[in-house]
């Protein structure tokens, strides 16, 4: 295994904060702004990037193995957009033949020039922010794009080369939306991605969603249609050959998200841009959300961050759990006390989890219950270890 003190950083993010108006649920670090400043983001990324180039801390590797551009909509930012990121990280660096460089974009600003312009700069995966083919729903959103629009940007990307697609899918919606969420999915299936992500909507604070859940105009999904909805997905995309291999993500063979599988098996990360975060082991650290205060600082010559956290020996512990247990890879059973092995044997007799050869992973329905199983297990570890401890001292 790599040293992770020491290996140098090859899965690098940038976000790119733009988008036209801000959805009716969207928490994200988010500037609303129908022409984003292309130039002045591409020269702030390229500011801070000199600035942690300076600080040593994230040494980039000679060549990158993932290269994510989120946002907000990156696809706002227009066709010239992905030249320039390749300027401010250097050709050299995307230069591997098997780079995975992911671009989010949205249906109504992915234009064909777009599309041109980002395949030839080296974009070979696509997520597209779909969210739902009922254009009442997508109104309801507050999205921009209409069903065909999301259908059009699908094709029009295959013809332009992306091979590799992925398209982002909304569920657990309001009952009062009125969604049939088997045929989203179902249209979603008739148009083959290689990949799926499924979110479950949440009640964000500060949202207009919030708002209009305390005024009571809106009643959050209850647990039992959140489940319902999420098991039945579940069993119809593994049904169709795609691999459940993260609690919210679904790849036909081949095309997991290896940006998204370096974050789960905490690998060093750089992320630039506002909002961004970059992790490297035990170290954690994130940049100011707002674009404006982001931009100040690096115009200043100064680092954007905003804070850090280091993880103790017992978060690194409850980190490792949750990023095993979120993905099925799962966790070594064999690793644990005899208390872990035996709370994880009641949950597989529970059907919340099962064995993947000598390792327990949970299955979609201990998926659901993700966050308690963690925080029990770890509870268990704990317990272990500081008998272990007092064992261990009574014995000298
Ligand atoms: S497009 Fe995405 S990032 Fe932008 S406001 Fe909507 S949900 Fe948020």
């Amino acid at each position: 295994m790599r040293d992770r003190q020491e290996e140098s950083v090859a899965v690098v993010y940038l976000h790119a904060p733009f988008c036209v108006r801000r959805c009716f649920y969207c928490d994200f670090a988010v500037t609303v702004s129908p022409s984003p400043p292309v130039g002045s983001w591409i020269s702030a990324l390229d500011r801070e990037l000199r600035l942690v180039e300076d600080e040593g801390l994230f040494g980039l590797a000679r060549e990158l193995e993932t290269l994510y551009v989120g946002g907000g909509t990156p696809s706002l930012l227009g066709p010239a957009a992905m030249d320039g990121v390749k300027e401010v990280l250097g050709p050299g660096r995307l230069a591997r033949e098997d780079l995975e460089w992911t671009a989010e974009a949205n249906p109504e600003s992915f234009h064909r020039e777009v599309a041109r312009r980002w395949r030839q700069a080296g974009v070979n995966r696509l997520s597209l922010g779909v969210q739902s083919f009922q254009a009442p729903v997508l109104r309801w959103m507050g999205r921009l794009h209409g069903p065909d629009d999301a259908r059009e940007a699908v094709a029009l990307a295959r013809r332009e080369g992306f091979a590799n697609l992925n398209l982002d899918l909304l569920f657990g919606l309001p009952a009062e939306v009125d969604r049939e969420w088997r045929k989203d999915l179902e249209a979603a299936l008739a148009l083959r991605p290689t990949h799926l992500s499924l979110y479950g909507l949440t009640v964000e604070p500060r949202t207009p969603l919030e708002r209009a859940v305390r005024d009571r105009k809106v009643s959050p999904a209850g647990d039992e249609r959140y489940r319902e909805e999420f098991l039945w997905a579940a069993e119809r995309l593994r049904a169709e050959g795609y691999r459940h291999y993260e609690v919210s993500n679904f790849a036909l063979p081949g095309f997991e998200s290896r940006h998204n599988l370096a974050y789960w098996q905490l690998r060093p990360y750089l992320g630039l841009g506002n909002s961004a975060h970059s992790f490297r082991f035990p170290m954690r650290r994130w940049n100011l959300r707002d674009w404006s205060a982001y931009q100040k600082a690096v115009g200043e010559g100064k680092l954007p961050v905003e804070g850090e956290e280091r993880l103790s020996p017992a978060q690194a512990r409850l980190e490792r759990l949750w990023l095993g247990l979120r993905t099925d890879a799962g966790i070594s059973s064999g690793e644990l006390p005899s208390a872990g092995r035996g709370l994880l044997a009641g949950w597989i007799r529970k059907g919340w989890a099962e064995w993947w050869g000598s390792r327990v992973r949970l299955t979609a329905e201990g998926w659901l219950l993700l966050d308690s199983l963690v925080v029990e297990l770890d509870g268990v570890l704990e317990r272990s270890e500081l008998q272990r401890d007092r064992g261990g001292k009574g014995g000298r």
